[in-house]
């Protein structure tokens, strides 16, 4: 067997091994922890006007029943950075200010009581207006994200790539890191974004040659549907397997919401965070004699919003279907009139058609009674 570490050692590029979490400075956003050993948060940006505080508010709320840890909420002008104090005395997530153009919007966000504030440096208006911001984070407790993206580096270091690769993304980055470093500014997040997950792979994995602290991922502009989705999980799935991830943003054409739920589903899939139960269902071929779709779907739609780490398996036939069906913590293997039940890796019996959804359904909620649910 060749060790993991070997496939991945490249000729010019120092690789970690997989899943090996890079070492990072932990960083405060309120009172959720961006890196060192904190679970990877996941975090979403309102889509709504925030100067409709109400409608902020709510969304804000409805993120978080979804799971999300942090929200960001777009500073266009002055009044939506006034409107984040009356937002954060309604919400209990930290809220992040998003910032561009106008340094003076940072300021008024944080004196508002941001608990972080993401700036992109690439249109702040130079080294003075970031180290002030900074400043003034530092002063109120609050943090700064760089946010370096793709389509706003300064002028001559696209001049001096030509285009803006990873690498002009990452010299953009540390140009403005040691400004930040040079001025004592701590509590400081990195992203490095670009529409492109190859791009941003790469940008990422340059820059964590450069700094410990943490860096928020995602891919910007992942776009609607399934194509973001898609785009999104290559791209960040990659850096979390890289260990190159300490808090998590999708970016969808979407509702927030959503964004949360793409979210938790590429930390479980990597098996980063367990946020409830792993459904395995089989893709179903010609062995398979019943409707396996409808089954699997009736069995996670019944098992939402359950936060144990329970393994289930749908399986389609007896030929193929016990052997995973075994393997997880309960399972079913499908056959014409009915279906083999497994739980805990032991045979429980027969069950007829109509019984197979409420019988996994009954197992899951024992499982989770249990003790090993509880632990
Ligand atoms: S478990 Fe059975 S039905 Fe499902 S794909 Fe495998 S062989 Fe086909």
């Amino acid at each position: 067997m060749i060790p993991v570490t070997m496939l991945l050692t490249g000729d010019d590029m120092a690789f970690s091994p997989l899943f090996k979490r890079r070492k990072t400075t932990p960083v405060r956003c309120g009172s959720v922890a961006i890196g060192g050993n904190a679970p990877v948060s996941i975090q979403t940006m309102t889509k709504c006007d925030t100067r409709d505080i109400d409608a902020v508010v709510r969304e804000i709320r409805q993120a978080v029943s979804h799971g999300a840890d942090i929200v960001r909420v777009a500073v266009p002008d002055k009044e939506a950075a006034r409107a984040l104090e009356a937002i954060k005395k309604q919400v209990q997530c930290p809220v992040v200010a998003d910032i561009h153009f106008d340094y003076k919007l940072a300021l008024l966000s944080l004196e508002a009581g941001a608990d972080k504030v993401r700036v992109n440096p690439g249109n702040l208006g130079g080294k003075e207006r970031l180290i002030t911001v900074a400043g003034m984070a530092r002063a109120k407790g609050a943090a700064i994200r760089l946010g370096i993206n793709s389509g706003s580096l300064e002028k001559d270091i696209l001049e001096a790539y030509g285009a803006p690769t990873p690498e002009a993304m990452v010299e953009s980055a540390r140009r403005h890191l040691a400004y930040l470093e040079d001025a004592g500014v701590e509590d400081i997040v990195i992203s490095l974004k670009s529409s492109s997950a190859k791009d941003t792979i790469g940008a990422y994995m340059l820059m964590g040659q450069f700094t410990n602290w943490p860096f928020h991922i995602g891919i910007t502009e992942a776009g609607p549907g399934l194509h973001g989705r898609i785009k999104s999980a290559a791209g960040i799935g990659t850096l979390l397997a890289l260990g190159l991830g300490d808090t998590v943003r999708v970016s969808l054409t979407g509702p927030s919401y959503e964004e949360v739920e793409v979210a938790k589903q590429i930390l479980q899939s990597v098996g980063i965070r367990v946020f409830g139960p792993d459904m395995i269902s089989c893709p179903t071929c010609g062995r398979t004699q019943v409707d396996l779709a409808s089954i699997a779907r009736q069995v996670s739609d019944a098992l939402k919003g359950m936060t144990v780490p329970l393994k289930v398996a749908v399986m389609g036939c007896p030929v193929n279907g016990p052997g995973e069906a075994k393997e997880a913590d309960i399972g079913v293997a499908c056959g014409r009139d009915g279906g083999i039940l497994f739980s805990r890796g032991k045979v429980l019996g027969r069950v007829a058609s109509e019984e197979i959804v409420p019988a996994l359904v009954r197992l899951a909620r024992e499982y989770a009674e249990s003790p090993e649910g509880k632990n």
